[in-house]
């Protein structure tokens, strides 16, 4: 293919080629900008022997910049509409380091798929454009499962991708800052208007680059992983409230006043602070140590 994929005549001249409407219920506004598929591909920096992911590949648009950045790797396409499948197969026909997986990216078992398609151990990358309605399953199955990501780069739209990054004290931090930044660290790459897409969503989006932290800041040091997003879940859940307020009254758990109370004071956080102003790690030390005491007045 020598055109590029990701220009508005391009993109239209394949959709009416193949007979193609786009569903909006799949998320499919495709890209038509090949400066922002060059970021993307940019910011994932690619060495050429790597295993790529690509959840949604649509008809190709970053699929053809991955190829061409690739050498040696592979590029692994997850897609679900078996009609773009079809589209892809004839575009990209005999490219042998592309398969594709007409499969749907939220009942993928990663760490099965990365068996089987990645039996040299390549190092892995998920690049996307996600598709917006399940952006977040999508994003926490990966980081979820066992699968060691190198990089993971995808665009999302800006309100998620800002929550995403959010830190304390912020108004977009929450459940999903501390879902993410407990895996990898996030950070905004590049905004992206809705005009560069067809169709055009309602929305502006953005590219967020996830990396692996440089030493194992929060998974090693949590407990009890369940506990902990439980805390999560509770200080959010009523981010307004005092600490002490938020925790006890949880509906998420139920935690004794006089536990919380001294679990705070033995941290030497203020019983008056909001939930919402700790930092991830005070998060977990919190979290452990009610974790703990509530274990020790249960064996007592
Ligand atoms: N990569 C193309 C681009 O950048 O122009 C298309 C991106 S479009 C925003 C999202 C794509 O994800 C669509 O092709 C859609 O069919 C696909 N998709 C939607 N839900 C999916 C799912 N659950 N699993 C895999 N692919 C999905």
């Amino acid at each position: 293919m020598e055109n590029k994929i990701a220009t508005p005549s391009e993109t239209k001249k394949i959709l009416r080629e193949h007979n193609l409407n786009l569903k909006k219920s799949l998320g499919q506004n495709f890209l038509v900008d090949s400066n922002i598929i060059e970021i993307i591909t940019a910011a994932a920096e690619i060495q050429g022997d790597e295993f790529l992911i690509e959840i949604g590949p649509g008809i190709g648009s970053l699929t053809q910049l991955l190829l061409e950045d690739l050498d040696s790797g592979k590029l692994l396409a997850v897609e679900k509409d078996a009609a773009m499948v079809a589209v892809l197969e004839d575009i990209f026909a005999g490219e042998e380091r592309l398969c594709l997986l007409n499969q749907d990216a939220l009942k993928i078992n990663w760490e099965e798929v990365a068996a089987e398609y990645n039996p040299e151990n390549r190092k892995i990358k998920l690049i996307a454009n996600l598709p917006y309605y399940v952006t977040t399953p999508i994003i926490m199955g990966v980081l979820e499962s066992n699968i060691e990501l190198e990089q993971m780069v995808f665009m999302v739209q800006k309100e998620v991708g800002e929550r995403i990054c959010a830190g304390p004290e912020t108004k977009k931090f929450g459940s999903l800052s501390v879902a993410v930044q407990y895996h990898m660290q996030p950070e905004i790459v590049h905004q992206v208007p809705a005009s560069v897409f067809i169709p055009q969503p309602d929305v502006d989006s953005v590219i967020v680059s996830l990396t692996p932290y440089q030493e194992n800041i929060y998974q090693e040091k949590v407990i009890s992983k369940k506990f902990f997003f439980q805390i999560v879940k509770s200080i959010f859940q009523q981010r307004r409230k005092t600490l002490r307020n938020s925790l006890s009254k949880s509906a998420v758990i139920n935690l004794d006043r006089d536990l919380v109370t001294q679990a705070l004071e033995d941290e030497g956080i203020g019983l008056k602070k909001r939930g919402e102003k700790l930092s991830i790690s005070e998060m977990i030390s919190i979290s452990n140590r009610i974790y703990k005491m509530r274990n020790n007045a249960e064996t007592n």
